[in-house]
């Protein structure tokens, strides 16, 4: 590694690394297939990736070990650690909930006062009883959370739940959420006093957002008649005024406007109904705004 090169850390085997990578390479970035190596240097850009557990990212990007960082806020929150959120990048979204046994009921956040909940998020679950004024014991587990009801050394969990099939199997049910996560990524707080780092993250940080904004939107291309093409404007939900374009047939216009994607289905009935044809929605790679 040389220093002028920024160093991003990403979860080495895991939920997150394929979703990280895939960001990075719509970024443009190139690098070798993952391998069973510590860090692989990005071939067109200064950047070495550096593969690590995520419970080690956090600190490793305060200590300054790596500038940038993927993880889940999850386990940001749960390690403290003094870094910066650069950006909140949507995926690897998960809940960290309040499971109980099956036969058991929970009306609302206070039945839990005087309970004994096993967690591998202690401090999150901490910080959301003091918040709710609520005084229960919190059993510290590393993993397995949800075998700790039935071994009775705990009266529920709070654990990340996703489709609550690992609940069910350990005859729990989901409850109500404690906190809702999504991956971020972090940097180390002196990162941008170095002119040289703070520039390269500029840059990346304009491919990323080009990425992510693109991710939401679809490119809607249709044919639609002069007369309707007032109508048709008022329909869709574009982001910036449509293109028209002219068309051989003189009383047809194309229009081309980029929408969120989940509008399309919500606007697809009107637009026919206002004769709209040859109606396309293609995928967009990359939106640099
Ligand atoms: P490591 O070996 O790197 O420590 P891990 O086993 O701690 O990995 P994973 O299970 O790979 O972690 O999860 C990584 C992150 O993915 C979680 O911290 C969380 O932010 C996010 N995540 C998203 N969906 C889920 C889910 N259904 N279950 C668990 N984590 C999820
Ligand atoms: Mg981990």
């Amino acid at each position: 590694m040389e220093n002028g090169k920024l160093k991003l850390a990403i979860q080495k085997k895991g939920r997150l690394s394929e979703k990280s990578l895939q960001l990075l390479r719509n970024c443009g970035l190139e690098f070798e297939n993952y391998s069973e190596r510590l860090f692989l240097p990005v071939r067109n850009f200064n950047l070495d990736l550096l593969f690590l557990r995520d419970d080690d990212i956090p600190e490793y990007v305060q200590d300054g070990v790596a500038d940038l960082g993927i993880v889940g806020e999850n386990v940001l929150l749960e390690k403290n650690a003094e870094v910066e959120i650069v950006k909140k990048l949507g995926f690897g979204r998960c809940q960290l909930m309040i499971g109980i046994p099956e036969a058991s009921t929970l009306n609302s956040a206070n039945d839990l006062n005087g309970k004994k909940i096993a967690t591998s998020h202690p401090r999150i679950l901490e910080n959301y009883l003091h918040k709710n004024k609520i005084s229960a014991k919190i059993i510290d587990i590393s993993g397995s959370v949800e075998i700790a009801p039935s071994l009775g050394i705990a009266d529920c969990i709070c654990d990340i739940v996703s489709t609550g099939n690992t609940l069910r199997f350990n005859k729990l049910k989901k409850s109500f959420t404690v906190f809702q996560s999504e991956s971020v990524l972090i940097g180390n707080k002196d990162l941008l006093s170095d002119h040289v780092k703070e520039q390269l993250l500029k840059k990346l940080l304009l491919r990323m957002d080009s990425v992510l904004a693109a991710r939401n939107s679809k490119y809607l291309m249709m044919n639609v008649s002069k007369d309707s093409l007032e109508n048709i404007k008022n329909i869709i939900p574009s982001l910036k005024s449509p293109t028209i374009l002219p068309l051989a047939d003189p009383e047809m216009l194309a229009l081309h406007a980029v929408i969120p994607t989940e509008k399309f289905w919500e606007i697809i009935d009107e637009l026919k109904h206002e004769g709209a044809s040859g109606i396309l929605l293609l995928p967009i790679e990359n939106l640099v705004p």
